[in-house]
């Protein structure tokens, strides 16, 4: 009631625009993660990275459109390569094969090489049921293995996570959702994000059916896998020739520029991409194997497993994706990102060191989160803990740091020194307020 109030206050504009908002929208978001308590703020501005929201205030944005602007938002080139496309054609999309699409895939295929052939979508949801759909088709079987607490979109196949019967132990599957329908808790196996030993049970019982193994080779896009994982994962799916899914949505040029994937030095059968490919425009990825992509060929002898959209491969997400592409291929260019999201992480860490703040960080790459100092980073902050983190984001916002509603940090090209600085006083404010 308090934040109500005080927020309501500080941000009236923001405010007014989600009263108006909740009064024909669910919960005044096209999305229910974008929602956050008291109500989420709306912003007007951006450059490089910064945002400014509706009430004026200015922010140094480490959301980035859900990690997807790596460059920051409004890259000349991005922008430039977007103008010169549309003033060419004269117009944003034609609906049909485009000149850019090939090269995208080119492209694609030099980070990616386990991309023998690609489907491009219009969003990471799109590409993981696209995915999943093609796994199942090819092997012919009706189950599906994901993981507990990994996040694939939203639809009906993956929103399932495990909760342990209380009596037998065993885990069961339970829906993230309301509406979701039987048959899918019923084809879907949840398997602990933990060692290979909790897992292979559970995979060893199911085997017989089950089509297809997806994961987030890192949970969230920064909880690495436990050792051996993924490798263990590869060889087992291999022995019993079901696809291993990658869904690098939020991995995929962040982790590594060839992702998760080489960064475990594993390869996968199919893998999905979104967010940085589409340089801050809409879309989705499936890369693999040709044997198992070619089942969605209308060239097919047989019927295809029928894909389609209307914007797929549209030239406006296209073109920036690839001019994204050409700035994270210039020499040193990732490299400078990775070294800044090191220097920001060392600085919290010290910060939280020196205030007792009880924080450290976890991530790979461009990309890192807070977690617990003394936790594992799978368990789950206690009730104490996430209250700590919920005042410690609040914090932040109110001087000038925006990682809402993820509360993760990724990091852009354009995100300097002195932005950096910036948040470490912002932190350091923060963990004195707090006094721990
Ligand atoms: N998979 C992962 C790992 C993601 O992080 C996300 C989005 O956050 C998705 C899939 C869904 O992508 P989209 O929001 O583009 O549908």
């Amino acid at each position: 009631k308090d934040l109500q109030q005080r927020y309501r206050q500080r941000y009236p504009a923001s405010a007014a625009l989600y009263d108006e908002a909740v009064a024909q929208t669910p919960g005044g978001v096209h999305g229910n993660l974008r929602h956050y308590p008291p109500f989420p703020l709306s912003f007007k501005r951006a450059e490089g990275a910064r945002m400014i929201d509706v009430d004026g205030y200015t922010y140094t944005d480490y959301f980035l459109s859900y990690g997807s602007l790596i460059l920051g938002h409004g890259h000349p080139s991005v922008r430039e390569a977007v103008e010169k496309v549309w003033q060419i054609q004269g117009t944003s999309s034609f609906g049909t094969p485009h000149p850019m699409e090939s090269e995208m895939v080119k492209v694609l295929r030099e980070f990616y090489p386990s991309f023998e052939s690609v489907r491009l979508t219009n969003s990471g949801l799109e590409a993981t049921l696209l995915a999943v759909r093609l796994a199942l088709a090819y092997t012919g079987r009706t189950h599906l293995a994901k993981f507990q607490g990994h996040y694939h979109g939203s639809h009906d196949q993956v929103l399932l996570n495990i909760h342990i019967d209380p009596r037998s132990r065993e885990p069961i599957p339970v829906a993230d959702s309301f509406g979701l329908p039987d048959y899918v808790k019923e084809h879907t196996v949840v398997l602990p994000f933990g060692d290979w030993e909790s897992c292979e049970p559970l995979l060893e019982r199911h085997k017989n059916h089950m089509g297809a193994v997806i994961l987030e080779p890192m949970m969230g896009g920064y909880v690495p896998a436990p050792t051996g994982l993924v490798q263990n994962l590869r060889r087992w799916t291999q022995e019993n020739n079901i696809p291993l899914i990658f869904d690098e949505v939020k991995t995929g040029f962040r982790v590594s520029l060839g992702g998760a994937q080489e960064y475990y030095g594993v390869k996968p059968d199919l893998t999905t991409l979104g967010k940085v490919v589409g340089g801050g425009f809409p879309i989705g990825v499936v890369g693999g194997k040709q044997e198992i992509l070619s089942l969605c060929s209308p060239l097919r002898s047989q019927q295809p497993l029928f894909h389609s959209g209307t914007y797929n491969g549209n030239p406006m997400s296209l073109a920036a994706g690839l001019a994204t592409m050409r700035q994270l291929s210039q020499p040193g260019y990732f490299d400078t990102i990775v070294e800044n999201t090191r220097k920001l992480r060392e600085g919290i860490e010290q910060l939280s060191e020196h205030y007792r703040a009880g924080w450290t960080t976890l991530g790979v790459g461009t990309i890192f989160n807070l977690v617990e100092s003394g936790e594992p980073p799978l368990s789950k902050a206690s009730g104490d803990g996430r209250l700590r983190r919920l005042q410690l984001d609040y914090l932040l916002m109110e001087r000038g740091v925006f990682s809402k509603p993820m509360n993760r940090f990724s990091l852009s090209g354009v995100h300097e020194a002195q932005d950096i600085e910036n948040t470490l006083k912002a932190f350091e404010q923060a963990f004195a307020a707090l006094a721990y």
